[in-house]
């Protein structure tokens, strides 16, 4: 499979650690307020990740962080507390907020077929592992305490800027925006580990530490929930464009100077889902919320629809036109799956199934090009091939597209199918009484090239799908 990595700026080569087991982090979402329709297109693009690579026969172990505290309103570590501007706005505990959001978010992602990753870890359940790590970077002097706040100090790496393009006078940027300079700090880019002094100092949650009451930056949790939860070698780091810098930048930067070594060789990438005024926001305008979409008569998969029409590495910019034409091309593309005559006559074409099926691999090992798989998905349907061996190939291929292609035909195809089988069973059961075993084993082979498999058994034959 070939990826565009964000590391070396180049499509590679993916090559796991461990070739049975591949680990993959993606930085979950602040929970203080419902995702935006943005936000959900990365948790897409990394479903997409995690399913193709399970297409292509890799096991996936993938974790992915809930951030309950520590993320400011700007990423540099200033600005208010999101979940706290959250708990205001709603007059609620930020525990509350925290709780709700997340299972807000949770039915946001299984509406969207996203399937959920398989270890999930609140921030706020991990304080001890920030402690573990901000120790030892003290102890390394990778950090220090300045003003009552622990930084980890930037200046101590030659390679910090590795994942981006910045440049140290880009820093300047956080001035710009008119957020105060952080005094504190011995380097501009330098950021806090472990806060004990905010200018916000109602702040809701904190916690004891060997540096005094307080709480953790954003940055660290991801890199301490990475490695507790998938070891000191990661391949694949995922997020939002927007996470490379500071986010990423930071999480590589204390990950590596407290692992000794290099941690993560695959970052990837998803670019932004932007709205007319050229950011998605949760503050401006309309909030594009799935749930807003759904009141607007959409169905969540036109908009997982849509995002595979585009590649996740390019800028997509939303609009209604462009939603409704993704809704009426879904829709005819179920149409016309719905209109496939489900009869269990003839055999599952082999040839015509391992042509598509290396086509459709194809397709996601070119950086996971979905729009690709799609017209492939289109060309099947286009395919002279019979009946049973399209509705095998859209199964397929739904394992990666999750977009519920044969909901409505799968109950006629169980009912169907579960005739047929019991027929033919009844009929190689008679074969083998007038010992015509000739029949009763082209019967066995007619079902095995269907991927039924029959065993006879003291209660009698029984049947299992491959
Ligand atoms: P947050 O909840 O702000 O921590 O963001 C959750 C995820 O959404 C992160 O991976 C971000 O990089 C990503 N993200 C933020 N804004 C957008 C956007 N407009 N389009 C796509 N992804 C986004
Ligand atoms: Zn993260």
């Amino acid at each position: 499979m070939r990826l565009y990595n964000t590391l070396t700026k180049k499509i590679e080569e993916f090559v796991p650690y461990d070739k049975n087991m591949v680990t993959m982090y993606t930085c979950g979402p602040t929970v203080y307020h419902y995702a935006h329709i943005g936000n959900l297109r990365t948790y897409i693009f990394e479903d997409i990740l995690e399913k193709s690579l399970n297409y292509l026969g890799y096991n996936v172990k993938r974790c992915m962080n809930i951030t309950d505290v520590g993320h400011l309103t700007s990423d540099s570590d200033s600005g208010e507390d999101k979940m706290l501007k959250g708990a205001k706005r709603e007059h609620k505990t930020v525990l509350e907020i925290a709780d709700f959001y997340k299972n807000e978010f949770m039915k946001d992602i299984d509406k969207l077929n996203i399937k959920r990753p398989e270890i999930i870890s609140k921030a706020t359940d991990n304080i001890n592992e920030y402690i573990k790590i901000i120790t030892k970077l003290l102890k390394d002097s990778y950090a220090y305490i300045s003003g009552g706040n622990v930084y980890f100090d930037t200046s101590k790496l030659s390679d910090y800027y590795n994942l981006t393009n910045h440049k140290v006078n880009d820093m300047i940027v956080g001035v710009r925006e008119g957020v105060e300079e952080d005094l504190n700090k011995r380097n501009q880019a330098d950021f806090v580990l472990w806060f004990t002094k905010s200018k916000f100092d109602d702040q809701e949650l904190k916690w004891d530490s060997p540096w005094g009451l307080g709480y953790p930056g954003w940055h660290i949790e991801c890199s301490a929930i990475a490695i507790k939860n998938l070891g000191e070698h990661l391949d694949i780091h995922c997020g939002g464009v927007d996470n490379i810098f500071p986010h990423h930048t930071n999480e590589i930067a204390q990950s590596e100077a407290y692992l000794n070594h290099k941690w993560c060789n695959y970052w990837i990438h998803g670019e932004h889902l932007n709205d007319n005024t050229g950011k998605m926001s949760k503050s401006n305008g309309e909030f594009l919320t799935l749930s807003l979409l759904e009141q607007k008569g959409y169905d969540p998969l036109d908009y997982r629809f849509m995002c595979l029409n585009s590649s996740y590495r390019k800028v997509l910019v939303f609009s209604y036109d462009a939603l409704n034409q993704a809704k009426n091309s879904y829709n005819k593309l179920k149409n016309k799956i719905k209109s496939i005559n489900v009869d269990l006559d003839g055999s599952i074409d082999k040839d015509k199934v391992d042509m598509y099926k290396y086509k459709f691999k194809q397709s996601l090992e070119n950086d996971l090009n979905t729009s690709s798989s799609l017209t492939i998905l289109y060309d099947v349907l286009k395919d002279n091939m019979n009946n049973i061996t399209k509705i095998e190939l859209v199964k397929d291929f739904d394992k990666v597209l999750s977009l519920d292609l044969l909901k409505d035909e799968i109950v006629k195809i169980d009912k169907n199918l579960e005739q047929y089988i019991n027929n033919m069973i009844k009929l190689r059961s008679k074969a083998k009484q007038d010992k015509n075993y000739e029949e009763a084993d082209r019967i066995r082979k007619e079902l095995e090239d269907k991927g039924i498999i029959i065993k006879d058994t003291k209660e009698g034959t029984i049947f299992e799908l491959k």
